[in-house]
């Protein structure tokens, strides 16, 4: 079953639902002409799609424009439901980074017909993770850098501050909608720079100074 480590002696915790969100940095939603949310944009991924450092990102033959996406990715560690952004600190079991890989043109056929993302964003290995670090590992995780860089160039860096809804408030909207249980994952959207995959790339996407990094390469489907 699909699961995520935690660095050091803790043992594997089971993933729940995937929630990803979209459009939380401004800069990348203009990159890609879109407008600015009013509230959270949720999507969510299969547990499926999950893969850890160190193994391959596949390119679906079905696809000729795979993306990258660098993501602060946040694991809950309690049961909640209709907390207040004040309360959601205590929900979180801890932090890593993540990939939401997206087939971009399937994804634009779908958003031009009005369907829904699960095929653009939820094939196989498309939902790349570290090892996660607990809360106590990161003082300000409102204030983290992110990066992501691809044959060793960097492509994205950003920080959490410019995120346009703030981790806290996000999982207060998301408890509005939904129950959140241990295991479950939200990806927090991405900053500037996303860019196609080539067959070949190797990535390597970290958090903060050395908190937590993943490294995956890519291959053809
Ligand atoms: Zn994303």
């Amino acid at each position: 079953m699909p699961e995520i480590r935690f660095k050091g002696d803790s043992g594997p915790v089971r993933i729940g639902t995937i929630f990803c969100i979209g459009r939380n940095y401004a800069e990348h939603a203009a990159e890609l002409n879109n407008p600015i949310p009013k509230q959270p944009l949720v999507f969510l991924k299969p547990a499926s799609a999950i893969i850890h450092s160190n193994s391959q990102i596949i390119l679906p033959a079905s696809s000729q424009s795979v993306h990258y996406e660098v993501e602060l990715v946040v694991v809950i560690g309690k049961s909640v439901k209709n907390i207040s952004a004040d309360e959601a600190n205590d929900a979180i079991m801890g932090f890593g980074i993540g990939i939401d890989i997206t087939a971009r043109d399937i994804q634009q056929k779908a958003k031009d017909k009005g369907h829904p993302w699960t095929v653009a964003k939820g094939y196989d290995t498309f939902a790349p993770v570290s090892d996660f670090v607990s809360t106590g590992d990161i003082e300000h995780p409102q204030a983290i850098d992110l990066s992501l860089s691809v044959n060793g160039k960097i492509e994205q860096h950003g920080n959490t501050r410019d995120m346009l809804f703030p981790i806290n408030n996000l999982i207060a909207y998301l408890t509005t909608i939904f129950t959140l249980y241990p295991g479950d994952l939200i990806f927090t959207g991405t900053p500037s720079g996303v860019g196609e995959l080539q067959a070949g790339d190797r990535l390597l996407a970290e958090l903060g100074e050395k908190i937590t990094d993943l490294s995956v390469n890519v291959i053809s489907g």
